[in-house]
């Protein structure tokens, strides 16, 4: 079938005009290594022939969060998304620098989410802050940055947002996770600025540093298409039936260590748990000194670390509350129970 001429006007990024139909592979060239090697920030563009939102799709922020990496990576592979309206704009490493390193930070030790708006004379950061903003985030009307637990620290996948807004209240439940936590902004981050800017944005926060998780990285592909698809940028017609409703958490904190010692967790991720419970036990290597580890109120664990070995006053279970609790722990069953039975029978049925 001969397609239509569009009468869209084609996307200018880092000088690089793409016209609709397009999709274009560019880089953003952010600074040099001491080798005098270029660095750039590797760009994909879908620019399509019908009107519809500009969607930035945005991992490794910090560098060393692979997760996304890898849902960019599948979600570029879909074929659906080559009749999508509107653009998408897919970054799937940010933070260039710390992902060579595999850490988190900018190599002079600053966290680039906390950088935003950045500026064009400032740090290392401040400079790639300011170029982000410039070349891609002034140019986009959505945003999904997905992130993971920071090292040795594990998440349920969660989205976090502002739920103020209507559209991106609208985004978060559309991405399918069980939980949503109506978290506050930092300053600094690509989240604040977005906001500022009044450009709906969601995180997606799932899984580890450093590792892929497979549960977090289909229920990723999975958030992301189905935003697209609430947005109007895919097509409707196949949407899929949703088993479960997201839950917004009323509140989350951590539960700290009292005391050090080696930890023996006793709940897994996504667990229910009951104020007085025995989260963990901590004790000193030959087991005289036994101190449990208890859940302050009733919630559903979301975040944990992983390493046993804890000091006093480490942050070790990350525990949501919610106003309905049964309608949380069994959103959850449903959703890690089906990422399971059906690993990648949803994601292929879009091809
Ligand atoms: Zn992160």
């Amino acid at each position: 079938m001969k397609a239509k001429p569009s009468s869209r006007a084609p996307i200018v990024i880092n000088g690089v005009s793409i016209a609709p139909g397009e999709r274009q592979s560019l880089e953003i060239r952010v600074a040099q290594l001491y080798t005098q090697t270029p660095l750039s920030i590797p760009v994909q563009v879908l620019h399509g022939r019908r009107e519809g939102p500009v969607l930035l799709v945005c991992a490794a922020i910090h560098g060393d969060e692979l997760n996304g990496v890898e849902i960019i990576r599948r979600l570029l592979s879909m074929s659906s998304i080559r009749r999508l309206r509107g653009t998408l704009i897919a970054v799937p490493i940010v933070n260039v620098f710390g992902f060579i390193q595999q850490t988190r930070y900018l190599p002079d030790r600053r966290d680039l989410n906390r950088c935003f708006p950045g500026s064009e004379k400032g740090s290392l950061g401040a400079r790639m802050a300011h170029l982000f903003k410039k070349e891609i985030i002034d140019k986009v009307s959505h945003i999904i940055d997905l992130h993971t637990g920071a090292i040795h620290r594990s998440n349920l996948p969660q989205v976090r947002a502002c739920l103020d807004h209507p559209v991106t209240e609208q985004m978060a439940r559309a991405f399918g996770v069980p939980v949503i936590l109506n978290a506050a902004l930092r300053d600094g981050s690509l989240r604040s600025i977005a906001e500022a800017a009044e450009i709906p944005v969601i995180t997606y926060e799932a899984g580890e540093a450093l590792r892929f998780d497979e549960l977090s990285i289909q229920a990723g592909v999975r958030g992301v298409m189905s935003v697209m698809r609430e947005l109007g940028m895919l097509s409707k017609t196949r949407r899929l039936h949703r088993e479960h409703v997201p839950v917004i958490a009323k509140t989350s904190s951590w539960v700290r260590a009292e005391v050090d010692g080696v930890m023996r967790p006793l709940v897994a991720l996504g667990s229910r748990v009951r104020k007085g419970d025995h989260l963990a036990i901590i004790s000193d290597p030959f087991g005289m000194r036994e101190q449990p580890v208890t859940s302050p109120y009733n919630g559903i664990v979301i975040g944990r670390v992983n390493i046993p070995l804890v000091n006093e006053g480490e942050a070790l279970f990350h525990i949501a509350r919610f106003q309905e609790i049964e309608e949380a722990e069994k959103g959850v069953q449903k959703f890690t129970a089906g990422m399971l039975q059906d690993p990648d029978g949803e994601l292929n049925s879009f091809d």
